[in-house]
C-alpha cells in the first residue's frame, strides 16, 4: 500500500524533508527565493477568495516559481 508509511522510500523522506525546509527559510526570509536564496524576484497579480490569497511568484536567477499564500487576519478600521 502507497500510503503507509513503511512504504515511504529514502528518496521520498529526503523529498519531504527539502520542502519543509525551503517552507522554513521562506516564512523566516520571504524576500529571499527558497531555492536559490536571490532577492530578484516578481510577483504576479494577487487573487483574492473568500478570505485567502494567492500571488504567483517568479525568481529570475533560477527561474523556479510558486505561489504565496496569504490568509486574511483582521482588518484595519478607516
Ligand atoms: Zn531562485
Amino acid at each position: 500500500m502507497a500510503d503507509k508509511p513503511t512504504d515511504l522510500t529514502p528518496e521520498d523522506l529526503e523529498a519531504h524533508r527539502a520542502r519543509v525546509e525551503r517552507q522554513d527559510r521562506y516564512l523566516a526570509q520571504p524576500d529571499r527565493c527558497p531555492y536559490c536564496g536571490s532577492s530578484d524576484l516578481t510577483g504576479g497579480s494577487l487573487t483574492v477568495d473568500n478570505g485567502s490569497c494567492s500571488q504567483r511568484i517568479w525568481c529570475s536567477d533560477c527561474d523556479h516559481s510558486w505561489y504565496d499564500c496569504y490568509a486574511l487576519v483582521g482588518f484595519t478600521e478607516v
